[in-house]
């Protein structure tokens, strides 16, 4: 029986799906669904250096095997060149890399320790789903390998324009491990054709009669596959208890009020410095807004072990300190900023108690939260989100109010208009998307992954 193998730096939780993120709940049910095997990091480092062995746990159709990797691993990597260099290029941020050699040398490595550590595990029918831009050499590696199995490639972040992407020293070498998958998925039709172009202009490459791409000896069939959200449980989960109290507990607060919210990790692709100073211009703009609107953003601490995230938090922090200091009054504070996270639920309460999504990345893969504010709302009285136009979100969510994040100005009447809209535009604009969040869920997107991964994979002679 064909089995689904799922790679990706984090892995589970199998149970608990009010604590696992929209991604892992989606593969969840694609391994339930078809019995599968999830692999990947155990979230630890091992103390003495040396490799552990597999932690397996099983529940029912679906396993999960882990490893623990090495402290030079963990630095090397994940903080290292998965952090310092995929991250920031791949987001644009050409000013915040790092390209030490020695880090591209340890992400090579352990991408091949992860392929040697699957390899034994691989049965011959299975199909092998590689999630990432941790692991854009595995593919490569269990190929030379010899495992022929069917492999897939998602990237979940942007893939850039040529000419950003070639400032990474080893672009080719990348590239090319990627062309060794059989089917490579982006979350939009734009980084689809940054990997396109790449390919054609860059390597000379071909496209052939069957839609698929030949360059550097190899072929690959590329295509979009926006990922969903489970929009049935956002849409629910303000009926249970975590998502009523915080629904109400807001509410109460905001009787004569509105709610501006932003909920992020402290990241610098999400374009938070500049909401902050959007905020302060509509309250310059427009004083009528003070004491009758505020901004709640969420936003937990990431990756503090890379500088330029601690550099941001503290930025941020020192912004929203001035931007209170400046116009609190005894009964009104203008910003609250919380840097812990708030389990889903709660989260689905704070959205539908918000009038507006404030949701303006620099750059964004696609942008999970744009989707769960829109599944959450009151159909009766929906809220207006404002998307950034970098989003990859923005390609599908056309209702939404679509701003350019780096301009200030922009955004601050982007805040105005959606704070004045009348019901009956909102519940226009909500409708619309709303049916797309819903419609495109991240199990019909995972399905449509596997199913075009199979398709290609399926010898030709088969069609008779
Ligand atoms: P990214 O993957 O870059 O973090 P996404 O918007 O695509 O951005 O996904 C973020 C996910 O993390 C969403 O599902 C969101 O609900 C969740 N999340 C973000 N901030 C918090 C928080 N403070 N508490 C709980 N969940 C959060």
């Amino acid at each position: 029986m064909t089995r689904i193998v799922i790679v990706s730096n984090r892995v589970g939780p199998l149970t608990d799906t009010g604590r696992a993120g929209g991604l892992a709940v989606a593969l969840v049910d694609v391994l339930r669904e078809r019995g599968g095997l999830w692999f990947g990091w155990s979230g630890e480092v091992s103390e003495d250096g040396t490799y552990s062995p597999l932690r397996l746990y099983e529940d029912g159709n679906v396993s999960t095997a882990t490893i623990d990797v090495a402290q030079a691993d963990y630095d090397e990597f994940y903080a290292g060149y998965s952090n310092r260099a995929l991250w920031p290029t791949l987001h644009y941020r050409l000013d915040l890399t790092d390209f030490d050699r020695r880090l591209e040398e340890g992400y090579r490595r352990v991408n091949e320790r992860f392929a040697s550590r699957l390899v034994p595990l691989l049965r011959p029918d299975d199909i092998v789903w590689v999630h990432d831009y941790h692991f854009f050499f595995l593919g490569e590696t269990l190929r030379a390998a010899g495992v022929e199995n069917p492999i897939g490639f998602f990237l979940h972040i942007p893939f850039p324009v040529p000419e950003v992407l070639t400032a990474l020293p080893n672009h080719k070498d990348i590239v090319k491990a990627m062309l060794a998958y059989d089917l490579v998925g982006f979350q939009t039709s734009q980084h689809l054709s940054g990997f396109e172009r790449y390919l054609l202009e860059e390597v000379d490459g071909e496209r052939l009669e069957d839609g698929s791409i030949a360059a550097m000896d190899r072929r690959v069939v590329a295509d979009a596959f926006p990922i969903g959200i489970d929009g049935e449980a956002f849409s629910t989960f303000h009926e249970t208890t975590e998502g009523r109290e915080n629904f109400t507990l807001m509410r109460s607060e905001l009787e004569t009020r509105k709610q501006i919210v932003g909920v992020d990790r402290i990241d610098y692709s999400k374009g938070l410095p500049e909401r902050f100073e959007a905020f302060e211009r509509l309250l310059e703009l427009y004083p009528e807004h003070k004491g009758e609107v505020s901004l709640l953003q969420i936003a937990p601490p990431s990756r503090s072990e890379v500088r330029a995230y601690t550099q941001i938090q503290r930025l941020l922090e020192g912004l929203s300190g001035r931007i209170n200091g400046r116009f609190s009054d005894l009964d009104w504070t203008p910003i609250h900023f919380i840097t812990r996270s708030f389990p889903r639920r709660a989260l689905a309460g704070i959205y539908r108690a918000s009038a507006v999504g404030l949701v303006t990345p620099l750059r964004d893969g696609m942008n999970l939260v744009a989707k769960e504010y829109i599944a959450a709302q009151d159909p009766e009285d929906p809220g207006v989100l404002v998307l950034s136009r970098f989003a990859g979100a923005a390609e599908e969510m056309r209702e939404a109010l679509i701003v350019n994040p780096y301009s200030i100005d922009e955004l601050a009447e982007a805040l105005r208009r959606a704070i004045q809209m009348p019901l009956e535009e909102r519940k226009e604009r909500w409708t619309a998307l709303n049916a797309k969040v819903m419609t495109n869920t991240a199990s019909n997107w995972s399905r449509r992954f596997l199913d075009r991964l199979v398709e290609i994979h399926t010898p030709a002679e088969a069609d008779g």
